[in-house]
């Protein structure tokens, strides 16, 4: 067996800065923090930095998490569609199938009936009364095939 040793040589920046007395008490107080949590070793500048890089992104991370979750529960979700829109489709609608036939008159099935975006959501469409239509399932489905969004 033939063990291939790589020595990576670490690239290294080096960064210099000088500070006012006032952000050096501010400073020492931030190293004796960071020193209690590192159990009372002593803290370099270098690390204060690093530890501060961390902080800014760790927080700057969850702020993300945050937004993400928002997005996902409400409406920023375009297939989402809230309780208010839901109620004045059904209403204007009369919570029928509102599916033409080629001969004019309209399906009117209660059977099944499901919320339709006219313009789909996966090419922009959005949750609103005006891009919805309650259609039944028979008819959802014919026109998502229609559609070539299922086959
Ligand atoms: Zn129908």
């Amino acid at each position: 067996m033939v063990i291939r040793q790589e020595v990576v040589l670490e690239e290294r920046l080096k960064v210099t800065f000088s500070y006012s007395r006032e952000k050096s008490a501010k400073i020492e107080q931030a190293r004796e923090i960071l020193s209690r949590k590192y159990s009372g070793k002593g803290v370099s500048i270098e690390e204060l930095f690093l530890e501060g890089i961390e902080q800014i992104l760790a927080a700057e991370g969850s702020k993300k998490e945050k937004m993400g979750t928002r997005k996902e529960r409400g409406s920023k979700n375009r297939r989402y569609i809230s309780p208010k829109v839901k109620k004045e489709v059904l209403e204007r609608d009369g919570g029928c199938c509102t599916y033409r036939n080629k001969d004019g008159s309209v399906c009117g099935s209660r059977w099944s009936v499901e919320f339709d975006h006219i313009k789909p959501v996966a090419v922009g469409g959005v949750s609103s009364v005006e891009n919805l239509r309650l259609l039944c399932r028979n008819h959802n489905q014919l026109m998502a095939r229609d559609a070539g969004l299922i086959r």
